[in-house]
């Protein structure tokens, strides 16, 4: 099924999410139902908060990017609870976008190598270490756990720039080829 996603200025992305359990109501449908969303609307991530659930699930699919980053080829994850940690100093600049920020693409700086760990969907722990695209990619997604969204890290004066944009997204004045949600 495909869900409907949230939009930028909805206070469910701005909340931290809590961990889940086995026993959390339908999962396995959740996860089927958000890899659906996502791929409906051309998306290589998606957490729960952008379906209007505060709860640690990200699915991710990086394979468009693998004719840059060959190893995204593979990279499909589901991840619950993930936990990530920070490995060296070298950052890496990426130009990002958001299906909860539809139309806006703008370059965010994040590690370049990170590790994390969590429970893959058989709620086996799974620890990997990750670097590049699929590191820029586990960081946005698991940002949207913290509640956070990826224009908060952009320079100030492209933020300013970009101020009236967001905030007809945040009025669901932006057109897109997917379902979206205002509040
Ligand atoms: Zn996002």
């Amino acid at each position: 099924m495909i869900l409907p996603i949230l939009l930028y200025g909805n206070p469910i992305l701005r909340k931290k999410s809590e961990d889940i359990d086995k026993d959390y109501p339908e999962i396995k449908q959740l996860i089927e139902n958000m890899f659906e969303t996502m791929y409906h609307s051309k998306g290589v991530g998606l957490a729960a908060p952008q379906i209007g659930l505060n709860i640690n699930l990200l699915v991710i699919d990086a394979s468009p990017f693998a004719e840059d980053d060959p190893v995204c080829k593979d990279f499909k994850r589901v991840m619950i609870n993930p936990k990530v940690t920070f490995e060296g100093t070298k950052k890496i600049v990426f130009e990002e976008g958001c299906l909860s920020v539809p139309d806006i693409h703008e370059n965010v700086t994040r590690y370049n190598d990170i590790t994390v760990t969590y429970l893959n969907e058989n709620f086996e722990e799974v620890t990997e270490k990750l670097s590049g695209d699929r590191a820029v990619v586990v960081q946005h997604e698991f940002d949207h756990l913290q509640g956070i969204v990826f224009c908060d890290k952009i320079n100030p004066i492209r933020k300013r720039f970009l101020k009236s944009r967001l905030n007809d997204i945040s009025r669901g004045k932006v057109k897109t080829s997917y379902r979206v949600k205002t509040n």
